[in-house]
C-alpha cells in the first residue's frame, strides 16, 4: 500500500497497525506535507523507497506530481488517503483512475468532490473504504444491504470540549481549550472541527456520498462516551450499531483488512466496560457549523467545496492564533452567502476552492461578518 499523509495522526497510527502485522501488510510508498525528518525515519523503518513531500524540499521528490506518483505506482494495490484537508483530492482521483483501492480518512475529499469521486470510483470498479470511525461503523452495519433499505443514519458525536456551552461562552475560548478533546486524540485541524461540530457537518456530507443517501437521511446525536460509533436505522425500524473503544487503530485495521475479519491484537470492548451510554440532541443554535454544512449539501454543486475551503481557512487561522473561535462559523456563512454554486467538475471545484479561500481570508482579516 501507499500512505498519503504518513506523518499525521492517522498516518502514524496506520504505520503502528502495520508494524503489528508485518505478514499481512506491506508499505511501498509514503507521502507527507512537509515533515521530511519523520518521513525519512518512516522510510528507513519500513524499508520504503518511494517517497514524496507536497511542499518543495531538497533531497525528496516534491510537489503534487510526486505525491500522485506515489499513489499510482504499479506495485501499489491500496492507497490510504489521510492528509489534512482537500489537498488529498487530486491524488485520490488519480489513484481511482489507476484502479487502486482507496482507504479514505480525508473526509474533505468527498465533502468537496463526492459528486465526481463516487461516479469515478464506480466507473473504475474501485471500492472506497472509509477510515473515519463513524463511517467505518456504518460501512460494517451496511454490508449486504442496499441504500433503499435504509431509513436513516445516526452519526454519533462526542460533542467536543465545548458541549453544553452557549454562543456567549465561546467568544473567548483559546486554542488550547479547543484542542482538549474529551475522548479522541487527533490532529489539530480535525480537533478544532470537533469543537465547532463542523467535523460532524463534514461527516454528514461524507456519509451521504459513501452510502448513497440524501443529506436529510443523515442525523447527528451527541454521545459523550464515544463508544457507539454510529447507528443505521433500517426501513423496518431496526437500528444496527457498531460499538468499540474510541481508538482509531480499529477502524484503520478494519479498512486495511477489508473484506477479511481477523485478529487485530487490539483489546475488544465489552458492555461491562462502559455500562452507561447516553445520547442527547445537538444544540444547532450554538454550533452553527453543522446546519451550515448540511445546507451546503442541499444546495450542492460547488457549494460544499466552498464551505469546506472557508472552514479550512478559518480553522487553520484559529489554530495559528489569528482568528477567534466564533469567526469560524461566521467565515463559513459569509463565504456561503457570497459563493455562487455551479455544477461540480474537477475544474469548477478547484476554482471554487481557490475563490472561497480568498473570500475567507478577506472575511477573517476584516474580523467581522461581511
Ligand atoms: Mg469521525
Amino acid at each position: 500500500m501507499a500512505i498519503l499523509g504518513s506523518t499525521g495522526s492517522i498516518g502514524t497510527q496506520t504505520l503502528d497497525v502495520i508494524s503489528r502485522h508485518p505478514d499481512r501488510f506491506q508499505v511501498v510508498g509514503l507521502a507527507a506535507r512537509r515533515n521530511a525528518a519523520l518521513l525519512q525515519e518512516q522510510a528507513r523503518r519500513f524499508d520504503v523507497r518511494r517517497l514524496a513531500l507536497y511542499e518543495p524540499t531538497a533531497g525528496v521528490p516534491s510537489g503534487m506530481e510526486a505525491v500522485v506518483d506515489v499513489a499510482t505506482a504499479p506495485d501499489v494495490d491500496l492507497v490510504v488517503v489521510c492528509v489534512a484537508g482537500v489537498i488529498g483530492l487530486l491524488p485520490t482521483v488519480r489513484a481511482i483512475e489507476a484502479g487502486k483501492a482507496v482507504a479514505l480518512a480525508s473526509k474533505e475529499v468527498l465533502v468537496a468532490a463526492g459528486e465526481i469521486v463516487m461516479p469515478l470510483a464506480k466507473q473504475h470498479g474501485v471500492e472506497i473504504v472509509p477510515i473515519d470511525s463513524e463511517h467505518c461503523a456504518v460501512f460494517q452495519c451496511l454490508r449486504g444491504y442496499r441504500p433503499d433499505q435504509v431509513r436513516k443514519l445516526i452519526l454519533t458525536a462526542s460533542g467536543g470540549p465545548f458541549r453544553g456551552r452557549k454562543t456567549a461562552d465561546l467568544a473567548d475560548v483559546t486554542v488550547e481549550q479547543a484542542l482538549n478533546h474529551p475522548t479522541w486524540r487527533m490532529g489539530g485541524k480535525i480537533t478544532v472541527d470537533s469543537a465547532t461540530l463542523m467535523n460532524k457537518g463534514l461527516e454528514t456530507i461524507e456519509a451521504k456520498w459513501l452510502f448513497g443517501l440524501s443529506i436529510d437521511q443523515v442525523e447527528v446525536q451527541i454521545h459523550p462516551q464515544s463508544v457507539v460509533h454510529s447507528l443505521v436505522v433500517m426501513r423496518d425500524g431496526s437500528a444496527l450499531g457498531q460499538l468499540g473503544w474510541p481508538d482509531m487503530r480499529l477502524p484503520i485495521f478494519v479498512a486495511l483488512s477489508h473484506p477479511e475479519r481477523v485478529e487485530s491484537g487490539l483489546p475488544p470492548w465489552s458492555p461491562l466496560d462502559t455500562p452507561n451510554l447516553t445520547f442527547e440532541g445537538v444544540d444547532e443554535q450554538t454550533f452553527r457549523c453543522l446546519p451550515l454544512a448540511r445546507e451546503s449539501a442541499r444546495i450542492g454543486g460547488t457549494m460544499p467545496c466552498a464551505m469546506n475551503a472557508a472552514n479550512e481557512e478559518a480553522a487553520n487561522a484559529f489554530l495559528a492564533g489569528k482568528a477567534r473561535f466564533l469567526q469560524i462559523p461566521e467565515t463559513v456563512e459569509t463565504v456561503m452567502v457570497r459563493h455562487h454554486s455551479v455544477a461540480a467538475t474537477l475544474e469548477s471545484l478547484i476554482e471554487a476552492d481557490r475563490e472561497a479561500r480568498e473570500l475567507a481570508r478577506e472575511s477573517l482579516l476584516s474580523g467581522s461578518r461581511a
